[in-house]
């Protein structure tokens, strides 16, 4: 049993009824259990917030950046455990456990170099009228609330947590029941770097902890990153509240492929894109649009390279793709495999559970899905692949955008010129043009549509944390 709750700078044992098991997906076997916080412990987490606020937002800006700095040191200082325990947890390959530390630490380094520059963004504005002066003044926007998924636990608290951290804000964060260990490493950073107590809280729970945080009156703003459904009520109890709400959701995204592509590099891209983290990313580019005249070739040889993939346990030997995170998502993938069947998809790869321990899917492609189909429309979070044909650019673009989701989209083609071209008329907040699923702490990310409202990372996402007052005064 772990103690797992980071309260007003003290470690706490969970007093919420919810037994929460931590599972090694790999095996299918539990590893450690903790007991859910509270309700009265999220409202603890929320008042020792609200009573380190005054005093954090005004330290100055160089002594915030010098925290955040410690944070991106002492990851650094945790990377064979932090790595290790990404693997049995979230059943991550080795390299993409590391890219998802390598991206927490360039987080709280570049928000370190952002909060320094912070007082600069303060200015005069020049006003048309005599007689009055004015000035901006940014300021946080005060207690944040923080509610993550599992599916890249590290990344996405470090987007929220350093800019908010940047921005002056004190914070109470809710990881994933899925995988609750993983951020106690911010708290025990925290601990090390005597960030005072109370800036940062961590509370670990199920659905009854994050509504009790979503729906608390002692917050100023709430940033969410997870399902549609959860963001819907999220959104929900911020409009009850009248406070400022930012959601990363879901998508369905495309990749589009040009018939001047170097087909194995095509497929390169469009295998990563589909299968790294099992598929379990939000930017998983799970609809594959081919144009006519390499479909054919394409399709076979993507077939091959995803019978090829290595698929097993990331902790025991060499993969390319380890298993899903939880029984839920094994079950849910398992379920589109179902509906495939009943809907009569043609499957050239996979399409089924592997017969072994653990939750393991193959990786999986079906061809020339109608846009109808359940697997063509809906978010399935698994390395499942829906591939379609197109003759045109025009048709291309109409296809890719014809979804409710719009979080990023891949554009494949040797013609730069149509690449950008296809990117500019592309209804995402996000286009990768001949590259998967790169992402920089300085660009933007977020969607359009029904995959969210807000952005993160670079300055916006610090803007996401800032408020902007004006101080105007009569000369007179
Ligand atoms: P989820 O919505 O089930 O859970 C997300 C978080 O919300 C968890 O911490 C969970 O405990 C909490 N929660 C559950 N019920 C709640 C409630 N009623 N009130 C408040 N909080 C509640 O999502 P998940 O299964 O953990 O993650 C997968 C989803 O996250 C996918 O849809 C994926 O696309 C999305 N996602 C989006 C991004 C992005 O940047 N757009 C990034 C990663 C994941």
């Amino acid at each position: 049993m772990t103690t797992s709750h980071y309260i007003a700078g003290r470690w706490v044992e969970g007093q919420g009824s919810d037994c929460i098991s931590v599972t090694d997906p790999a095996l299918g076997l539990p590893f450690a259990e903790l007991m859910a916080a509270s309700v009265a412990q999220v409202d603890q987490a929320v008042a020792a917030a609200r009573e380190a606020l005054p005093a954090w937002k005004h330290t100055s800006a160089s002594d915030r950046a010098a925290y955040l700095r410690g944070f991106a040191e002492q990851l650094g200082q945790r990377r064979e455990a932090l790595i290790a325990l990404q693997m049995r947890n979230n059943g991550k390959p080795r390299h993409e456990a590391e890219i998802d530390l390598d991206d927490a630490i360039a987080t709280f380094s570049y928000y370190a170099d952002l909060a320094e520059q912070l007082p600069s963004k303060n200015r005069d504005v020049p006003l048309a009228a005599p007689g009055f002066t004015a000035r901006t003044r940014l300021e946080p926007v005060g207690v944040v609330g923080l509610i993550v998924p599992w599916n890249f636990p590290l990344v996405t608290s470090a987007w929220k947590l350093a800019p908010a951290l940047a921005a002056g804000c004190t914070v109470v964060l809710k990881p994933s029941e899925v995988t609750p260990l993983i951020e106690q490493a911010y708290g025990q950073i925290a601990d090390t770097l005597g960030l005072p107590a109370g800036v940062l809280n961590i509370v670990n729970g199920k659905a009854e902890t994050g509504a009790a945080l979503s729906n608390h009156a002692g917050l100023d703003k709430l940033s969410f990153t997870g399902s549609n459904s959860v963001g819907s009520q999220v959104m929900r109890s911020a409009s009850a509240q009248c406070r400022p709400v930012t959601l990363e959701l879901g998508g369905k995204s495309a990749i589009v492929v040009f018939d001047d592509c170097d087909v194995d590099q095509a497929v390169e891209w469009i295998v990563a894109g589909i299968t790294w983290n099992a598929g379990q990313m939000c930017s998983a580019t799970s609809r594959l649009l081919v144009q006519d005249g390499i479909a054919d070739t394409l399709l076979a040889r993507l077939q091959q390279a995803l019978e090829k993939l290595r698929v097993g346990n990331p902790l025991a030997e060499e993969v390319d793709m380890g298993p899903l995170t939880s029984q839920a998502q094994w079950l849910k993938v398992a379920s589109y495999f179902a509906t495939a069947r009943e809907e009569g998809l043609q499957c050239l790869a996979g399409g089924h559970a592997l017969d072994r321990e653990g939750w393991f899917v193959s990786p999986t492609l079906y061809a020339d899905v109608p846009v109808d189909s359940r697997l063509w429309t809906e978010e399935i979070f698994g390395p499942v692949l829906c591939a379609r044909r197109f003759s045109t650019e025009a048709q291309a673009i109409a296809e890719a955008n014809d979804s409710r989701f719009g979080l990023v989209a891949t554009v494949c083609s040797a013609d730069l010129e149509r690449a950008e071209r296809v990117a500019d008329a592309l209804e995402v907040g996000h286009v990768w043009i001949n590259s998967v699923q790169a992402v920089f702490v300085e660009t933007s990310w977020g969607g359009t549509k029904g995959s969210g409202i807000g952005r993160e990372l670079g300055p916006w996402g610090l803007s996401g944390y800032l408020s902007v007052k004006h101080v105007t005064r009569c000369l007179g």
